[in-house]
């Protein structure tokens, strides 16, 4: 019995792999990103409260993990209450 016909394609894909992961070892280098430190808080009169961590990211917006404050879309407002963001206030993690 001699192995597969598809077993040297599979140790192709194999050899591939490490440049498939190369889009999330460059999120990786991100991690070093001090702006990731910081948690913005929702200071909107009307919220219910919401802190936006920008290692978690945010669904509402689909604004992915490490997604620094900073670089969310200028017209972004609250998930909770829609206040934009000149309403949050950054504080230490
Ligand atoms: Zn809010």
């Amino acid at each position: 019995m001699t192995a597969p016909p598809f077993f040297p394609l599979r140790r192709a894909l194999l050899a591939g792999l490490p440049l498939l992961m190369a889009p999330s070892l460059l999120r990786a280098a991100a991690l070093d990103d001090p702006r990731l430190d910081s948690l913005w808080r929702c200071m909107g009169s009307e919220c219910p409260g919401y802190v936006y961590d920008p290692r978690l990211g945010e669904a509402a917006w689909e604004n992915p993990p490490l997604t620094p404050f900073e670089e969310l879309p200028d017209d972004w407002s609250c998930p909770r209450c829609g206040a934009g963001k000149l309403e949050f206030h950054r504080f230490a993690r």
